[in-house]
């Protein structure tokens, strides 16, 4: 038997050999094909995307994304010169009933909707301080609205587009705004990028804060990633009657500073975090109805003209829970394709 035993001795060696040659070989980097994985992120932001949601799909998968961290504080041009502001037929479009107790009151690219109560207007987005007066105050006359009932104004992120009316409805109409903390904190920073745009701080909005007026209630959703205050929201509309859930995604493209690994890489895996918890809670909820403040992620400008040849059919916007469902995949397989490219970064910048 003892002569046996070099013998083993070797077989073993050369098993552990092997052993921790391929164990060497999966922690080797270079294993991961980057290229692969992210055309598989891709494809399954393609596959997510169906028919629906080819805006979001464009925006975030295959368009080129702004990305650096902006620190300056400059007054917006169209704050500085209100005549060159985007001439209004780029932006105007037709406020819309879009369900029993929903309004559309934005723009062509723009979204802001005014959500009525037993007690009151709650407004979600305020678009451009340029056309805030005209689409939200006028849109809402037009549609029988009365912007003097609007009791709060949540707004999704701090970012021009969706803050500039709300230093104004706030001003004028007392109505008091909810936004993140760390959104406020970026308002109170930059006097002179929110110059007219730059509220009061008032309502600090935390994740699965109920805001209710009347009989109506809003969950506030901490949706961190496109700014550090993103929020989004679930609540329910009725569309003749029939209760139907929405939930709203407040903050989309990637121009969050990511052009390096760090903290890119730790920035998008914010971003696929609150996806994650945000396809949840429409998941919770049974939401049919993804909204957005972009026309060109939820389709409103189109939808809202649909809406007219409608008959006794399907309410456009209302596309089931599933397809909600595949919204927020779409984002967070965009959002891991573009963090994949960064993990490739930072493995050629190790070697
Ligand atoms: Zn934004």
């Amino acid at each position: 038997m003892k002569s046996h035993l070099p013998r083993i001795v070797t077989i073993c060696a050369v098993i552990a050999l092997f052993a921790v040659g391929n164990a060497y070989a999966l922690q080797t980097p270079s294993a991961r094909d980057f290229d692969a994985e992210i055309r598989a992120a891709v494809q399954s932001a393609k596959t997510a995307a169906g028919v629906e949601f080819l805006g979001t799909l464009t925006r975030l998968c295959l368009l080129p994304q702004s990305s650096a961290e902006d620190t300056t504080d400059n007054v917006p041009e169209f704050v500085r010169n209100p005549s060159g502001a985007p001439a209004r037929e780029t932006w105007y479009a037709e406020p819309a009933r879009v369900f029993d107790n929903l309004y559309f009151v934005g723009g062509k690219v723009h979204s802001a909707w005014a959500l009525t109560t037993s007690d009151g207007i709650i407004l979600i987005d305020t678009i451009f301080p340029y056309n805030s007066e005209e689409l939200i105050v006028g849109g809402m006359r037009k549609l029988g609205l009365d912007p003097k009932n609007i009791k709060y104004v949540l707004i999704s992120h701090a970012h021009a587009d969706h803050i500039g009316g709300a230093e104004m409805l706030q001003t004028r109409y007392g109505a008091r705004v909810v936004m993140g903390a760390a959104d406020w904190d970026a308002v109170a920073k930059y006097p002179n990028r929110y110059k007219t745009m730059a509220p009061k701080r008032d309502i600090v909005a935390t994740d699965g804060m109920k805001l209710t007026l009347g009989e109506t209630s809003v969950t506030i959703w901490a949706t961190p990633g496109h700014t550090p205050g993103t929020l989004s929201y679930t609540f329910t509309v009725f569309d003749r009657g029939r209760p139907v859930n929405v939930a709203y995604s407040g903050g989309t493209a990637f121009n969050f500073p990511n052009r390096t690994p760090n903290p890119g890489i730790r920035n998008f895996q914010t971003y696929i975090d609150s996806q994650k918890h945000m396809a949840a809670q429409a998941a919770a909820t049974g939401a049919t109805v993804i909204l957005s403040n972009h026309s060109e992620f939820d389709d409103a400008y189109n939808k809202n003209r649909m809406i007219a040849g409608r008959g006794n059919g399907p309410h456009p916007y209302e596309l089931g829970t599933e397809s909600v469902q595949r919204y927020f995949q779409v984002m967070e397989n965009c959002a891991r394709a573009a963090q994949i490219g960064l993990e490739r970064d930072l493995t050629k910048a190790a070697q």
